[in-house]
Order: structure tokens, then sequence, then C-alpha cells
């Protein structure tokens, strides 16, 4: 697996005064932080030095994410980011006494607003990608459109226009794009929705969000909110939790907030014993610190929602039995007590007039958009570039 290291893309040269070099890399499945000091010859105390709430932290590098390394004229690391959310990154820096050190820092990103306009030729899913470059926008597209539109009576030539925003870090894309509006035909039949109020609507105002999340341990305190990036002034250090802690008394059963299909289960870092459910719509929630597991749970096990899937425990990285639930979207660690809330289907949006406003404004940048003249350039991948 650490073979998987040298499969670098090496990106630019030269960029740093004193010839140092910028090489990007995929964090490889299945590495831990540990295993990626090891094999770069960091000292692992770095890891062994970090609070308990830090290596929980340190869990949440996501597979395939984007990784950045420095390297010095003599071939060694210098610096290494490593992203753990949208928000949070992991810095390893050499100091002034050349040792190596770990911090926590924001990671810098500019947000640009992109429009689309385009006609079908062979579907929504692969002419979005052909012309963007981008199949994460492809899928954004799938999420919102996939239950307005029936595909199979789209018409070739029936226009496709979006609006959205997307984070760029060190001038390439990163996470998820956000569609603010969108217009479909569907055999010249016009279908809109809107981003508002961080809830999708239609052109009627009627909220579109039909998936429900239930509580994983009803009635259970929270004793731990989810935070994507908080500064400790005390501490002078930049913290985050990744999810929602609910404190219960051992063995109590945690169940499964939404339908899905186990997709992992056993140790997972400081997380303990780790089961992971992979929902529709890209959702992923994950149940940390668990005693054990219930009867038969294994990877692709189907589960129900209410199901009893573990139960509650301190294993891993914990101070007293407590459920850390995680929510992912895309893969992306999103707020679970944002979106348990949204319990009604077909709610219509509550400040009609404001709403109105908003779409006028969304309804005069898609027209524009539909002109073609504002497409995004299409993002280049880093298959032309040498791999060493
Ligand atoms: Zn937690």
């Amino acid at each position: 697996m650490i073979k998987k290291f040298f499969i670098i893309f090496l990106v630019c040269v030269s960029v740093y005064a004193k010839n140092y070099s910028l090489q990007e890399f995929k964090w490889p499945s299945g590495i831990t932080l540990l295993d990626f000091l090891e094999s770069s010859n960091i000292p692992l105390s770095l890891y062994y030095n970090l609070e308990a709430e830090e290596k929980e932290l340190v869990t949440e590098i996501i597979a395939d994410s984007d990784c950045d390394m420095l390297i010095d004229e003599t071939g060694k690391v210098d610096q290494i980011l490593v992203p753990i959310s949208d928000e949070l990154q992991i810095h390893i820096y050499k100091d002034k006494e050349n040792k190596f050190k770990l911090t926590f820092t924001p990671i810098i990103y500019e947000e640009k607003t992109h429009s689309l306009g385009i006609n079908i030729e062979k579907s929504p899913y692969l002419d979005i990608s052909k012309a963007t470059g981008s199949s994460a926008l492809s899928n954004a597209f799938m999420v919102v459109f996939g239950k307005v539109v029936n595909f199979r009576k789209l018409q070739k030539g029936d226009a496709l226009v979006l609006h959205y925003t997307q984070k760029y870090r060190l001038g390439k894309p990163y996470g998820n794009p956000r569609i603010i509006s969108g217009m479909m035909e569907e055999n010249k039949k016009s279908y809109y929705m809107y981003y508002y109020d961080s809830k999708y609507y239609d052109e009627k105002g009627k909220m579109a969000e039909k998936f429900l999340f239930r509580l994983p341990v009803p009635g259970a305190r929270v004793s731990s909110k989810f935070s994507p990036k908080r500064y400790h002034p005390v501490l002078k250090r930049y913290r985050a939790h990744l999810g929602t802690d609910y404190a219960a008394p051992k063995g109590t059963p945690i169940k499964a907030v939404a339908d899905g299909k186990v997709v992992f289960v056993g140790k997972k870092g400081g997380y303990g014993n780790t089961i992971e459910i992979s929902h529709i719509n890209g959702y992923k929630s994950l149940y940390a610190h668990t005693s054990k597991f219930a009867k038969g749970m294994k990877v692709g096990r189907n589960v129900s929602q209410g199901q009893i899937i573990a139960y509650i425990g301190t294993t891993g990285l914990s101070t007293g039995p407590h459920l850390h639930l995680g929510l992912y979207k895309n893969n992306r660690a999103i707020d679970f007590e944002k979106v348990v809330y949204v319990e009604k289907d077909g709610e219509f949006v509550k400040e009609k007039a404001k709403f109105e406003k908003f779409k006028r404004v969304e309804n005069e940048k898609l027209q524009n958009a539909m002109g073609g003249y504002q497409n995004p350039p299409k993002i280049v991948t880093f298959d032309n570039f040498i791999k060493i």
C-alpha cells in the first residue's frame, strides 16, 4: 500500500524561491496518518503527541482527497497539507530548528460562481461532464433534478441551465459544487429548482427535500455539537468536531438514522468500534465508540431506518459512554442536527415575497447563461502531467 505514495503527480517545479517543488497526491484509501508518517520518515511523535480530540479528528482524512507536499531542493519533505473537511486541513511543516510540527489550519479557498447552458446531446450526466469536466457537477444535478424530471422523456436539444458555485483551493476545484438555481427542459416543458434558505424549492415554492433522518438514540442528550472549525483562544489552536455526540448509558441501542447499506464495521482509529451506513443521495452515516455491534452486522447488509445496529460504548478515544454520529454528504462532513429536522414533505417556502424576488434574480442569470457566453472554463485533470 505504501507504494501508492510514489504515484504522485508532478504539478509544477521551481515555484518557490529555493527551488522547492509542489507535488500533489491523492490520499490512499485505508491509510492512517500514522502509516503515512512512517512511510514518509516523519517522527511518529507528531501523532502520539496529539490530544484525544485531535486524534479523533485525524481519523477524518478522506480517501482520495487531494493533498499537497512541498519538497525541498534535496528531495526531502518540507511541508504537507491534508484536508480533513471543507474548512480545515492538517498542516505538517518544519519549524526553525528543522523539527516537524503538526497543526490544524483553515483551508484558504475562494468560491466562484459559474453558469452553464447546454442542449442535451446524450444525457444530462454525460453532457454536463463533457462541458465542464466535472462529474461532481453531474452528480449534484442528479441529486437536485433526479426526482423532478423524467429522464426517459428527454428529447435531444432540450435545454439545461445551471447557476452554481464551486470552491477552489490552490487554483483547483475542490469539494462539491452547489447548484443555486437551474432549469431543465423535458420535451420542451421547463422545470426550475432554486436553492433558497439552505433547501431546494421548485418554481411554486414547494420544498423538494424528501429525505428523512431519524435520531439514532431517541431522547439522548446532545453532549457535543457539530463544529466545522473553531479557534481555541487559550490553546491558540484550530479545532473541529465533525459530528454530533449523544450521551447515553453503556449498552443503549443505537438505531440507523435512515435506510441504507452497511459499508464498514470494525475498529477505526480514535473512533473505536465503528459502523458506517451509506444512504441514497450520497449520504453516509458513521456511528463511533460503540461497545458492540448488533447481531449480523456486516459489510453489504441492508438496514432499515430505526433498526438497531450497535450499542453505546466508550471504545477508542472517548472519555465516557456516548455515540459520536457523523453524517457525510458526498464524503464531506455535514451537521446532522440541521437535516434531522426536515420532517414534512412538500412544505412550502415561508417568506413567499422574498422567495419570489430571489427567483426573479436567478431567472435572469439562467436566461443569460442560456446564451452560452458565460460557460465556465473546462476543468483540467492531472492525467496529462508526468507520473514519477
Ligand atoms: Zn464526537
